[in-house]
Order: structure tokens, then C-alpha cells, then sequence
């Protein structure tokens, strides 16, 4: 029998997605992404990208204080984080991403919600039911369903970039920022964004100094981040530089970086142990391909003001992979509740079940 509401993608907007399916009697099922190595080198792991940042100090409701209580009381088993189970000190005030994340998860869960931790690899919206196609080999059918595959961190596309990932090279400070190789070490961080900012700041916890190279005189990072920047001793920016390439050997990885003047033909090498990417993101919408409207970066369109739907009929979108422009926690969450909404009125209208929407 075909699933009611098929929600694909486990950030914020999938999340907030299912609960609202949930209270409205539409029996969510979640495909909350595969754990192997290709989600895991490309940053898409389920729980999406907020799983990977550190202190959250932008999503309402979650202001200063030790929420540990709290999250031993919210959470189940092994999903608890181990500081709280081991009762470890933490540097963190507030909620942190990766707690905010599964208290979303578990809020879905207790309004039973289906989770398979599978990514969906391909679809057929030609037809209806839907088909959907995991990874896994599973296929489900649905009457509608919720893309919520949010983004993933680009890299610049250099083959030495490539060949020191791992071994130095990463877009994700919070997940290989504290390796040993980093520690009292200089770093280098690209970019010139808010992730830029987030990510060098918490890497002066463990590198010394951190280069953050901008391609420009000005950075694009909102004016707090940017005070954050200018006020860190342990922060140096770069400004009119790029990344030319990454320095390393095969054994020790990334020594260094090699940078060249965005303004004049100048170039400058800088003793590094590792290089960070923060320059912004792509769409996770591969699996989309030929099936819904996308625009010319990838994300997919939507195709009526103020709502979620797309192209094709009884299938909605979500969070960042419709959303090129805002890509926050919270218009993620917005507008996964506003797709639960719209697939709830779908279904309603095309004489499937029909619950309470917008309680
Ligand atoms: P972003 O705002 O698009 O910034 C990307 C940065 O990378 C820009 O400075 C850009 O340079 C640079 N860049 C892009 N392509 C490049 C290339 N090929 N070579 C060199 N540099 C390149 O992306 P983001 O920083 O990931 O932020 C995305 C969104 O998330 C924003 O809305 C941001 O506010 C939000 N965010 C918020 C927080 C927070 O509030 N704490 C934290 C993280 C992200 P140019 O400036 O020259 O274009």
C-alpha cells in the first residue's frame, strides 16, 4: 500500500516535516539518509548539516543555560550525548547542533514516526503512487512526499585538494578540527562567509594562528561574525587571496598552502597543517534529475509564492534544498512545517485521508 507522506532528508525542515505529518495523522515515513563513507566524506550523514556546527545561538527557544537535564530527560538510550551520560564538562551554553538535531528526531519519534536510515537514490514522479527508489533497494510508493535533502559544503575542485582530503583538507571544522595534526598548529580556512567565520573561530580552540583567506577586501559574513573575526588575536585574514594549492606530502599529508593575489600576480605560501573549505554549498538534489524543476545552481524551484510545492504535484520541498537564499535552521524548519501543511491539503483535496493541518 502507498505511504500517505514520504519525507526525504532528516535537517531541520525534515524533522519539523514529519512532526507535523505526524499530528496531522499521516503516518511520516522518513528516509533519513545512509551512514557510509560517501555521506560521510561529502557531508551529508543524516541529521544533516547542523549535526556537524557547534553552539547554536541563533534558533529561538534554546537561550543560555545547561539544557543536560533536559536532554537526558528528552532523549532515549544511546542517543543521549555521551557528556551527559558521563556526565563530562562542557564548553557549550544553550543547545549545540548536533543535540538540537536529535531532540527534532526524537519529537518526530514520539509522535511515531517511521524512520529507515537509507538515502533515496533515484525516483519516478511520472507516475502516482509515486515511486521511490533507496539505495538499499527498497522501493516505496507514495501519495505524496516532502524533499528535504537540505545542501552539502563545496570544495574548490583542485586535484590537491582532493588528494589531501583526510590527510588535512575538510569542510567541516567541528568534525576534524580537534584531530591531534591541528593542535597548537597553524591552519588555513577559505572563505569569507558566516561558515567561514564559525568555522575559523572554532578552530582558534585548537589551531595557532588560523589564516582565513578571502578573495576579496570585504567579507560577506553578517557584521557580528565579523566583529568575532577582527577581535580574535589568534585570527589572521588574508584578504585578496586564493587558494592556489594545497602543499603536503603523501605520508604527513597538508604542510601548507600556496596562495595567489586575487589583485596582482603576487603569491605566498603559508606553513599550514590543514586547510578548511568554507565557500559555500550545492543542493542535494542528484537523485532529482529529470523528475522536478530545479534552477540553473540545482535547487529545486518552487513554483507557487509563499508555498512548497514544486513542479510536480503532490510533491513539496523544504529547508535548504529549495532555499538558496535564507539557509537557516529556523526557515528550514519553517517551511518543513509548511510542506507537512501543504501535503496534508494535497491528500485532503484528492480524497485521501484528511486530518487537522495546521493545529
Ligand atoms: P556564503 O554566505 O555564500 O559565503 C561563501 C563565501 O565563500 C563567500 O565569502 C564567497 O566569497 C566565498 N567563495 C565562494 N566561492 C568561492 C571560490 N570559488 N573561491 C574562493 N572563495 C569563494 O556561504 P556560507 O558562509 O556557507 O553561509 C551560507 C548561509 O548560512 C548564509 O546565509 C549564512 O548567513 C548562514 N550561516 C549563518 C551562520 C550563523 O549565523 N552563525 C553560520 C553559518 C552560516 P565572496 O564573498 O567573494 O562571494
Amino acid at each position: 500500500m502507498a505511504e500517505k507522506v514520504v519525507i526525504i532528508g532528516s535537517g531541520p525542515a525534515g524533522w519539523t516535516a514529519a512532526i507535523y505529518a505526524a499530528r496531522a495523522n499521516l503516518q511520516p515515513l522518513v528516509f533519513e539518509g545512509a551512514i557510509n563513507d560517501k555521506n560521510q566524506s561529502q557531508g551529508t550523514l543524516p541529521l544533516g548539516q547542523l549535526n556537524l556546527t557547534t553552539e547554536v545561538e541563533n534558533y529561538p527557544g534554546t537561550p543560555t543555560g545547561d539544557t543536560r537535564a533536559y536532554l537526558a530527560s528528552a532523549l532515549k538510550g544511546d542517543r543521549i550525548p555521551y557528556w551527559v551520560q558521563k556526565n563530562k564538562p562542557q564548553p557549550s551554553h544553550g543547545t549545540n547542533g548536533p543535540e538540537l538535531m536529535e531532540l527534532m528526531r526524537q519529537q518526530a519519534v514520539n509522535f511515531e514516526t517511521r524512520i529507515i536510515t537509507d538515502d533515496i537514490a533515484s525516483v519516478n514522479f511520472k507516475t502516482h503512487p509515486f515511486q521511490l527508489h533507496s539505495l538499499g533497494g527498497q522501493t516505496v510508493e507514495a501519495l505524496s512526499v516532502i524533499v528535504a535533502t537540505g545542501a552539502r559544503a563545496n570544495y574548490l575542485g583542485l586535484p590537491s585538494e582532493d588528494r589531501f582530503k583526510n590527510q588535512g583538507v575538510s569542510a567541516c571544522a567541528v568534525c576534524d578540527g580537534a584531530l591531534p595534526r591541528f593542535r597548537n598548529k597553524p591552519l588555513v580556512v577559505i572563505g569569507g562567509g558566516d561558515s567561514a567565520i564559525e568555522e575559523a573561530t572554532y578552530l582558534t580552540k585548537f589551531a595557532n594562528p588560523v589564516y582565513l583567506v578571502h578573495r576579496r577586501h570585504e567579507l560577506r559574513a553578517s557584521k557580528i561574525m565579523q566583529k568575532r573575526a577582527f577581535d580574535n588575536p589568534k585570527m589572521v585574514i588574508k584578504w585578496n587571496r586564493a587558494l592556489e594549492e594545497v602543499i603536503g606530502t603523501d605520508e604527513g599529508g597538508v604542510t601548507g598552502a600556496r596562495l595567489k593575489s586575487t589583485v596582482d600576480s603576487a603569491t605566498e605560501e603559508l606553513a599550514a597543517t590543514g586547510v578548511f573549505l568554507a565557500i559555500g554549498h550545492t543542493p542535494n538534489t542528484d537523485f532529482l534529475a529529470g523528475q522536478l524543476q530545479l534552477d540553473s545552481a540545482g535547487y529545486v524551484v518552487w513554483t507557487k509564492p509563499q508555498r512548497t510545492m514544486t513542479s510536480v504535484e503532490g510533491v513539496f520541498a523544504s529547508g535548504d534544498v529549495a532555499d538558496s537564499y535564507y539557509r537557516q535552521a529556523v526557515t528550514a524548519a519553517g517551511t518543513g512545517c509548511m510542506s507537512a501543511i501543504d501535503a496534508d491539503h494535497f491528500l485532503a483535496h484528492h480524497g485521501h485521508e484528511q486530518s487537522m493541518a495546521a493545529e
